[in-house]
């Protein structure tokens, strides 16, 4: 598809791009800060392939079926387009990249957002005088404009025996709290109603800068998990919008989070990836926190917050998981009895220490446990969303499909949890109702407005 020119305006002679994202809300967040730039410095965007000047595709590499699908996204818009730059995480092992497609014409790696910005600039130099006032405030989003993710650190110092993360991106890095703050007040302001912090170890969020104090509004505040999610709640309960927590490790000081839940500030909600419960596998995986007494500390944390859904994801068929690994696993889930739980089967990473590890599960083997696993889940689940039926829920509108109204509630991500089919008249996408539950099934609930 060719691109339309019109007369007499800059935008005739700008340059376009297209972009296309894979992988995880991570990349999603690169990906934005590219289109940002891109659009700051003058480029339009294009919808497709043809008629692009040319195409950056974002990568992932986590897991190999990742690799293939980048590679393949990577081949589909060097068919259709041929002026193809490839960036995030694949782009650290360029030469994966270029052994298929020599004629790429730059790779780069993750966060290399100047990287890429010389690569378009090579590609399709931009308009002299570009349209900085295209730039919305608060950047470009690809998320629907009532939620946006808040990437609030870079790396990861642990090192997980299944993940190449750490040797993707680095060690953690976290950025300056005011700056992370600026940005959250830019989306409220833009009309935001649900922030999403994310980065690869939230609770480790500070650590590397020593936890380095700012001034902010006549105080002293640290970049530091605790100041991060209290600051954060204040800005987001002042503008009627909520603060979800993801990828939060169990360490000790997580334990503080818990009473802004209870005052309202932040989500009852935490995203723990746990991946496994045998003490055997943990080890072997050398997960974070791997020695703390999760069982314990789940109940404690009920206790301090009866409200709290935990989300977490698992691994089965992590190699040496021998049956009782599995069985303890099961045992274990039922008696954590989390909210919501996503399960993998494991998958070997080029470059991840795990492949080392003896004990390969079998494939039928990783199978059966994954359904068995998902079972007990999934009776889990129907039990904690029947327990709500009758109870009102603040419930916040993602879409119309179908005459209803599809929404979540504080204990539903988006993307990977449930969600709350409501009925109700005149709502609009990013409303937060009050929602009385009807019904349930095994990962959603059913409402109608009230009030
Ligand atoms: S915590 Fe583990 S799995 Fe997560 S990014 Fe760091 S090394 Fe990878």
């Amino acid at each position: 598809m060719a691109v339309k020119k019109k007369s007499n305006t800059k935008e005739e002679t700008a340059p376009t791009i297209g972009l296309v994202s894979l992988g995880c809300p991570k990349a999603l967040v690169d990906s934005e800060r590219i289109l940002t730039q891109l659009r700051s410095e003058g480029y339009q965007l294009s919808p497709s392939y043809e008629g692009a000047d040319a195409v950056i595709v974002n990568t992932c590499g986590f897991l190999d079926s990742a690799k293939k699908e980048s590679l393949a996204a990577i081949g589909e818009a060097m068919a259709a387009n041929g002026r193809v730059i490839v960036t995030g995480c694949m782009g650290a092992e360029p030469e994966q990249i270029t052994k298929e497609y020599p004629k790429v014409l730059a790779v780069t790696g993750p966060q290399q957002y100047e990287e890429v910005m010389t690569a378009v600039h090579a590609a399709a130099p931009p308009v002299h005088d570009a349209y900085v006032d295209l730039v919305p405030p608060q950047g470009i989003k690809l998320t629907p404009r009532h939620y946006a993710y808040l990437k609030i650190s870079e790396g990861c110092n642990n090192r997980c025996s299944f993940c190449i993360i750490p040797s993707l991106r680095g060690d953690l890095v976290s950025r300056p709290i005011i700056q992370v703050l600026a940005e959250a007040e830019r989306l409220l302001k833009a009309g935001v109603k649900e922030i999403l912090v994310i980065s690869q170890d939230t609770s480790a969020y500070g650590i590397d800068s020593k936890y380095q104090a700012y001034p902010w509004k006549n105080r002293t505040i640290r970049t530091k998990f605790i100041d991060l999610c209290r600051e954060l709640g204040e800005l987001a309960t002042a503008n009627g919008a909520w603060v979800r927590l993801h990828y939060v490790y169990p360490y000790p000081h997580v334990d503080e989070v818990f009473s802004l839940m209870n005052e309202g500030k932040v989500l009852p909600y935490i995203d723990i990836p746990f991946q496994h419960a045998s003490p055997a596998v943990l080890k072997n995986m050398r997960r974070p926190a791997h020695q703390e007494k999760t069982l314990e500390r789940i109940h404690n944390w009920r206790k301090m917050c009866p409200d709290l859904t935990i989300r977490s994801t698992f691994i089965v068929g992590f190699p040496g998981e021998t049956d009782e690994d599995f069985e303890f696993l099961l045992q274990w889930m039922q008696e954590a009895q989390l909210d919501r739980v996503g399960c993998f089967k494991y998958e070997p990473v080029k470059g991840a220490k795990a492949n080392e590890l003896a004990g390969a599960v079998p494939e039928e083997v990783k199978e059966e446990r994954w359904h068995r696993f998902m079972q007990v889940q999934q009776g889990i689940s129907a039990a904690k969303l029947k327990t709500k039926v009758g109870k009102t829920l603040p419930v916040i509108i993602d879409e119309m499909k179908d005459g209803v109204y599809i929404g979540r509630s504080s204990a539903d991500a988006p993307e990977i949890d449930g969600v709350v089919h409501v009925t109700g008249k005149n709502l609009k996408q990013g409303d937060i109702v009050q929602v009385k539950i009807t019904q349930s099934d095994e990962y959603d609930l059913f409402g109608k407005v009230v009030g």
